[in-house]
C-alpha cells in the first residue's frame, strides 16, 4: 500500500555503524523520517565467495546495529532478495524521495548500485551515493599523467600526501515511522548453514571501537617490530571491522595520527609501518576498480596460462593443515578454528599452495573467501596474486619462500606451530625448522612433509622460465 508520508531510505552495505557513517549522516539532512534497511541474500548453502564464519559475523553486527540505531530512536529494517527490488518497494511502501548509501568498492557492488540508480531515476527518486569505505576514491590517487598506478611505493606515498577527511559524530536521533515492516534479524539458518564453531571476534560497533583502542593503546607503536611474529598478538585486529564498516577508515587514521603525535621516535616509527599497511589496503581496491580482470586472470600478463597442477590430495592437505610442513599447517589450522590467519602466514601459505603444490592462486583464493572473517575480495585477490608472483607489485617469481627457513626467522621457539597444532606440543622447536632427517613423522599421528621443497622450489623456477621464454613479454 502507497505511503502518503515522505521519507529518506538509507540502505546499510558493508557501513554496519551508526558513528561517522557519511550516508546514514546524509541521509539525516533532508528532515524527514529516515528508514534505515539492510537487504539480506537469499542464495543457499554453498556460495564461492563466502562461508558460515563470515555471515555469522554478519549476523551479530546486524543485531548490534539494530540495538544501537534504537540508541537513537531508530530501528533496522530488514527486507530480502535483489536490493534493487527489495528497495524500489520499500520507496513505494515509505514515500520515499531520496535513497542514500555508501559506494561499494567490489565490482558486484557496483553492478547493483547502476541498477538501483536506474530504478530511482525510473521513480523520480533522488540516488545518493557516498564516498565512505576509504580515504581516498580510486579515482583521487594517479599519476601526474592521469593514470592509476601500478606499483604501491609511488601509490603510497601520493596517497600519504593527500588531505584526509576528519571522523563525524554519530546522529543524535533518528525517527524511523513505526509502521514500517521488518523480517526478523537474521542468523546463518538463513543461507541453510549451522552456526560455526569456530572462535570467532564479537561482532558489532563497540566491540570494533574497543579493539581499535587496544591497537592504539601499545601494539601500532611496535608494529614495526612485532607484526611478523605470529606467536604475539601484535596487529591491530580491525581487519573484520573494516570489512563491514563496523568503524571507519577515517576514525581509525585520526586516532592513528593522534597516537603518533604522543608518541617517542620509536613508536611513530611503528606507527608510519601501521599506517602503510592502511595505504595498501586502498591500493588493492583501487587495483580492483582500474583492473576488475584481476579477479578473472593474472594482474600481469606475462604469466597468463601459466600451467598449473590439477588439484587432488595435496590441495586438500593444504586445506586441512597437514601438509607436514608445520608452520604451514599451524596457519591454516588457525583459519579452520578461528576464520583468521596473521599476514605472515596467509604470504607463505599462499607461496606454499602455488609455489610447492604448484596449484593455481584462484583455488587458494577461494578457500580463502570461504574462510576468512575479513575476506575482502580487492585485498584478497591482491595478496594471493601478489604470493603467486603474478600481481601488482608482486613478489618475483624468483624469490620463493622456504617454510622451513621462514620457521626459524618468525616462530623459532615453535610458539604459535604449537598453539594450533597440539600433536607437536611435546616436539622439540627444532625439528620445526628441517624436514625429518630419519624420515619418520616427528610425532605420532602427524604427517611427513608431502613434498620436498628444494625439488619443488626448482620446478616452479622451470615453469615460470619455460613459460616466459614461450611467451614473449606482454606487460
Ligand atoms: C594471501 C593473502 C590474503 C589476504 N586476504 C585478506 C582479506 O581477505 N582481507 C583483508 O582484510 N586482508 C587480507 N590480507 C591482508 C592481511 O593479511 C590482513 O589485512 C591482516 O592480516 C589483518 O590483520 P590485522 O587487522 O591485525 O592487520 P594489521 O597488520 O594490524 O593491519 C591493519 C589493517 O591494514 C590493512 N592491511 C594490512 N596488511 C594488508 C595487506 N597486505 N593488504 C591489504 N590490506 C592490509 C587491513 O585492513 C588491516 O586490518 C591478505 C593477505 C594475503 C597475503
Amino acid at each position: 500500500m502507497p505511503s502518503t508520508t515522505r521519507s529518506v531510505i538509507h540502505w546499510f552495505r558493508r557501513d554496519l555503524r551508526i558513528t561517522d557513517n557519511t550516508s546514514l549522516i546524509e541521509s539525516g539532512h533532508h528532515g524527514l523520517p529516515v528508514v534505515p534497511v539492510y537487504v539480506i541474500s537469499s542464495w543457499q548453502k554453498s556460495h564461492a565467495w563466502t562461508g558460515p564464519n563470515r555471515q555469522h559475523f554478519l549476523c551479530g553486527s546486524l543485531a548490534s546495529l539494530d540495538a544501537n540505531l534504537k540508541t537513537i530512536g531508530s530501528r533496522l529494517i530488514i527486507r530480502e532478495g535483489k536490493a534493487v527490488e527489495a528497495l524500489r518497494n520499500l520507496i513505494i511502501e515509505t514515500g520515499a524521495i531520496a535513497l542514500h548509501f555508501n559506494l561499494d568498492p567490489d565490482p558486484f557492488g557496483k553492478s547493483v548500485e547502476a541498477a538501483v540508480r536506474q530504478m530511482c531515476h525510473e521513480l523520480g527518486v533522488s540516488c545518493h551515493a557516498h564516498l565512505d569505505h576509504t580515504l581516498h576514491g580510486p579515482g583521487e590517487v594517479l599519476t601526474q599523467g592521469g593514470l592509476p598506478y601500478r606499483v604501491y611505493t609511488p601509490y603510497s606515498k601520493n596517497w600519504l600526501t593527500l588531505p584526509k577527511s576528519k571522523p563525524l559524530p554519530k546522529p543524535a536521533n533518528l525517527q524511523t515511522p513505526p509502521s514500517i515492516s521488518s523480517l526478523p534479524l537474521p542468523t546463518v539458518k538463513h543461507w541453510g548453514w549451522e552456526i560455526p564453531t569456530t572462535s570467532l571476534p564479537e561482532p558489532g560497533e563497540r566491540a570494533a571501537r574497543d579493539r581499535l583502542k587496544q591497537a592504539i593503546a601499545g601494539k601500532i607503536q611496535h608494529y614495526a617490530a612485532r607484526r611478523d611474529l605470529p606467536a604475539l598478538d601484535a596487529t591491530s585486529r580491525i581487519s573484520q571491522d573494516l570489512r563491514y564498516g563496523l568503524i571507519s577508515i577515517r576514525s581509525i587514521y585520526a586516532n592513528t595520527l593522534k597516537a603518533r603525535s604522543e608518541a617517542d621516535n620509536a613508536g611513530k616509527a611503528g606507527i608510519d609501518v601501521f599506517i602503510k599497511e592502511l595505504a595498501w589496503r586502498e591500493f588493492y581496491f583501487a587495483i580492483l576498480h582500474h583492473f576488475p580482470n584481476v579477479l578473472e586472470e593474472e594482474f600481469n600478463a606475462d604469466w597468463r596460462g601459466l600451467p598449473w597442477d590439477q588439484p587432488g590430495k595435496s590441495f586438500d592437505a593444504w586445506k586441512q593443515g597437514r601438509t607436514g610442513f608445520p608452520l604451514v599447517d599451524a596457519g591454516m589450522r588457525e583459519l579452520a578454528a578461528s576464520g583468521f590467519m596473521h599476514n605472515r602466514l596467509r604470504m607463505i601459505t599462499a607461496m606454499f599452495l602455488t609455489k610447492d603444490l604448484h596449484l593455481d592462486w584462484k583455488l587458494g583464493e577461494s578457500w580463502f573467501m570461504q574462510q576468512l572473517v575479513d575476506g575482502e575480495i580487492a585485498s584478497n585477490n591482491g595478496g594471493w596474486q601478489w604470493s603467486a608472483g603474478t600481481g601488482a607489485d608482486a613478489a618475483p617469481y624468483f624469490r620463493i619462500q622456504n617454510p622451513w627457513s621462514q620457521t626459524a626467522k618468525h616462530d623459532p621457539e615453535g610458539i604459535y606451530i604449537k598453539r594450533w597444532i597440539p600433536e607437536l606440543e611435546k616436539v622439540h622447536p627444532s625439528r620445526f625448522l628441517e624436514p625429518p632427517k630419519d624420515g619418520r613423522p616427528i610425532a605420532p599421528g602427524y604427517p611427513l612433509p608431502c613434498v620436498d621443497h628444494k625439488t619443488e622450489r626448482d620446478r616452479t623456477l622451470a615453469i615460470f622460465k619455460k613459460h616466459r621464454e614461450s611467451n614473449p613479454k606482454k606487460s
